[in-house]
């Protein structure tokens, strides 16, 4: 072990690990360490919200790819994570969402996530929150994250806001208050049009205290046990192997895929597993990489008449505007309009978000326009299918096996299927149809269910929203406690995306800051 210690580590600097690092860091009494795989933030296209689907497969990218899925055409899914400081809320669409109250209670209620049920989580959303239209009782506006009406409206999505309100859905303007459902236009995590991530709110704030300590380009390859205690960390930077005491705690903040890896790497992690890795086991814990969960999403695109697609507009006069302004088409996020419903009538909850956009979005991509579309992207928020993230190698740099079994459980598909039908409603009336030209995919506007199921095979792929690997509660296969402590394991705890013992239903970027906030909190309380 070397000779240098901080009292605290935390290994990871995106959504949840840079709250962290921050929120701890406020006592200066405290040493903290943050350390990021990535380098640090310095490219205009993670700034520019049009320019988030550029980072796919570049230097900023983890670049992982599920295994070949059954019920997409036996094609393999490609995960985009960002490697930089921020971690994916540097590389995300912005779209401020919270999920469901029910879903914490669910937390709560089915898992043993004592003080995670929605009262107990909404001071944490509101103390990150900082929102420029909303406040009391749902909202904070005086919180370090920025969260903004879009300021660009393209009539294509005005249009299909309308059409929906024509079809029978209400229109809100709060996804986030006391009601979920409707349609309406998201609130974004940007400020004046450009990217407010994690590390615009949280990091950057933070990186002048003496005590914090952010180090980039610092690849964690396990946390140093002794006996069932975390006591540091091992990483390597710039070709130097090296190792770092933790005084008091080390918090995993690697998000769902990398923090099992990590924990397992540590030999933390189902034992049989292991063995079959080389691993020696320190702490058997069944649960490590199972029970992951995704949102899967599959578009319905239509070729438009009458209006522009956003992918045409990316010149250089939108440029010149948004780096002055931060105003027009390239402050868009692309789905600036959502909704949320059943997909049916004997369902109390949404189980279906809608992600609308004015291009073709498609494979991970918006395209230039051969010819001009728009897309409505069906997602389906409440799964039930689940998969797994296992080792391939007990070799750091390799990336791991991640199978989120997509429609493994055909309430999945039939939820889709359901989903897109109301989907087909909204599109067949109102002001939307004046612009809509000829269907693309699916190729009729009348689909069977058939053609939806090939449709979903041919272009589902992921919403992003891994979670659920390290999930809390104390059910069998927990893998941290309400307080985050990895059961088994004294002086580490786990705080991303990958503790939700459940998917919420809705975006996860608000409430992986939400559980960032709250494990700051667990640790000072416990200091
Ligand atoms: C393309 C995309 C679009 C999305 N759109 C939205 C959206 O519009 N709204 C929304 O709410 N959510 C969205 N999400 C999801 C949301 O951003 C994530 O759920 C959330 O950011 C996850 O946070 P996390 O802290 O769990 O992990 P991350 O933010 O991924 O942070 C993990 C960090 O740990 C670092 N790390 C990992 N392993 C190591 C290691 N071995 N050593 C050192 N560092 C390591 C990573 O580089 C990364 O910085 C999107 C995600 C993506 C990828």
């Amino acid at each position: 072990m070397s000779d240098e210690s901080f009292d605290y580590i935390v290994i990871g600097s995106g959504s949840a690990g840079g709250v962290v690092a921050a929120r701890l860091s406020e006592d200066p009494g405290v040493s903290v360490l943050l350390l990021e795989a990535g380098p640090v933030d310095n490219d205009e296209m993670i700034h520019m919200p049009l320019g988030f689907s550029t980072l796919f497969k570049t230097k900023w990218d983890w670049n992982y790819e599920t295994t070949p899925q059954k019920h997409l055409a036996g094609r393999r899914a490609y995960w985009p994570r960002m490697k930089a400081l921020g971690g994916c809320s540097s590389m995300n669409a912005m779209i401020y969402i919270r999920g469901n109250h029910a879903d914490y209670d669910e937390w709560r209620d089915g898992y043993g996530a004592t003080g995670w049920g929605f009262d107990d989580v909404l001071p944490y959303f509101k103390k990150a929150e900082g929102n420029t239209r909303l406040g009391d009782p749902f909202h904070g506006s005086e919180g370090p994250l920025h969260v903004e009406d879009p300021t660009y409206a393209h009539e294509l999505s005005t249009a299909f806001r309308e059409s929906a309100v024509a079809s029978g859905l209400k229109h809100t303007d709060d996804f986030n208050g006391a009601q979920q459902e409707g349609v309406g236009t998201y609130q974004l995590t940007t400020k004046k049009g450009r990217r407010w991530s994690v590390a615009d709110a949280y990091i950057r704030p933070a990186e002048g205290r003496p005590n914090l300590t952010v180090r980039t380009e610092a690849f964690v390859t396990r946390v140093v046990l002794e006996g069932n205690r975390a006591t540091g960390v091992a990483y390597s930077r710039h070709g130097e192997d090296l190792v770092v005491r933790a005084n008091a705690e080390v918090v995993l903040s690697g998000g769902a895929i990398n923090s099992p890896q990590l924990l397992m790497l540590s030999g933390i992690g189902p034992g049989a597993h292991l063995r079959e890795m080389g691993i020696d086991v320190a702490v058997e814990s069944s649960g490590v990489g199972q029970n992951l969960q995704d949102h899967p999403v599959s578009g319905i695109l239509n070729y438009t008449k009458d209006t522009s697609d956003v992918a045409e507009m990316l010149g250089l006069r939108n440029l010149v505007r948004w780096r002055a302004m931060g105003k027009g088409p390239l402050s868009s996020n692309i789905a600036d309009t959502g909704a949320f419903y059943a997909s049916r009538d004997d369902l109390d909850l949404p189980d279906i978000q809608l992600h609308v956009a004015p291009t073709g979005f498609h494979d991970n991509a918006m395209h230039e326009p051969v010819r001009r579309a728009q897309t409505t992207a069906v997602t389906l928020v409440n799964v039930q299918s689940k998969g797994h993230v296992r080792l391939r190698s007990a070799d750091p740099t390799w990336h791991p096996e991640i199978d989120p079994g997509y429609f493994d459980d055909r309430a999945d598909l039939d939820a889709m299927i359901g989903g897109f039908r109301r989907a087909f409603e909204i599109l067949s009336q109102g002001p939307i149809t004046k612009f809509l030209d000829a269907p693309w995919i699916p190729a009729s506007s009348d689909p069977t269910d058939d053609d939806i199921i090939e449709a979903i095979g041919r272009l589902g792929q992921t919403l992003y929203h891994p979670v659920a690997t390290c999930a809390m509660g104390t059910v069998e296969g927990s893998v941290v406690d309400p307080e985050l402590r990895v059961h088994g394991v004294e002086s580490l705890r786990v705080a991303d995306a990958s503790v939700m013992p459940r998917v919420p239903r809705g975006n996860t970027n608000a409430p992986t800051i939400m559980i960032g906030e709250k494990c700051a909190d667990l640790i000072k309380e416990t200091s």
